[in-house]
């Protein structure tokens, strides 16, 4: 557990990720510390997250955009991962089926939202979306994701497995 800012609470984050994260460059601003209604932005260039407000899941979700920005960059990484998103998404075991709802959502859309999935219209995988959105949806424990998936996060977020 970690504290990345004075206006959010304890995140579980690994204090060794933290510290790569400082190191990177990455800074964290909160522009509503007494409103956890949300939101949140990654700015890559600029190695900036920027919170809308105090809430912790919109803080794991853009920390973990930050993390995913270096290691995406290795195609192999990013194309295992998201063929791990098409797996949890078929997931049967009853333990994790809040990720996989998730994943499935992301490989199929939602017809209630209007939301099409987790692609570009040329058929990109948006991995970084797939990625920020596990990391928050299982509010930074990796013991809530099956095995193929779960190792990772575990770097990023607290985990004795
Ligand atoms: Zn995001």
């Amino acid at each position: 557990m970690v504290k990345v800012h004075p206006d959010l609470p304890k995140l579980p984050l690994r204090e060794r990720a933290w510290q790569w994260l400082q190191w990177y460059g990455v800074r964290v601003t909160v522009k509503s510390p007494h409103s956890t209604r949300g939101g949140g932005l990654w700015w890559n260039e600029k190695k900036l997250v920027e919170l809308e407000t105090a809430q912790e899941e919109a803080a794991i979700h853009e920390l973990a955009h930050a993390w995913w920005e270096e290691r995406r960059k290795e195609v192999a990484v990013r194309t295992t991962f998201s063929q791990m998103v098409t797996r949890l998404s078929q997931e049967t075991d009853p333990r994790y089926r809040r990720a996989q709802e998730l994943a499935y959502v992301y490989e199929h859309g939602d017809p209630n939202t209007g939301f099409k999935g987790m692609f570009l219209e040329d058929g990109t995988i948006i991995d970084w979306e797939q990625y920020a959105g596990l990391a928050s949806g299982i509010m930074g424990h990796p013991e809530r994701l099956p095995e193929y998936i779960r190792g990772f996060y575990t770097e990023l977020f607290d985990y004795e497995g």
